[in-house]
């Protein structure tokens, strides 16, 4: 089997939001164990940045 830089080697990837499966030559987005496609990845972003979201007229409130 042909070794790739930094991709697990695993028979399938999929996405771990909408668990469709990443094919040969599609991007996709892999931090903290999951994997999202380029779909999910504004859910996957908004999850990842969320201990960075602020709601504009309430900063510095919890
Ligand atoms: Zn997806």
């Amino acid at each position: 089997m042909r070794r790739t830089n930094c991709v697990p080697i695993r028979g399938t990837l999929r996405c771990s939001f909408c668990g469709l499966e990443i094919t040969e030559g599609e991007r996709y987005w892999y931090c903290n164990g999951r994997t999202a496609c380029a779909v999910c990845l504004p859910e996957f972003a908004r999850q990842e940045l969320a201990p960075f979201c602020r709601t504009r007229g309430r900063e510095g409130r919890r």
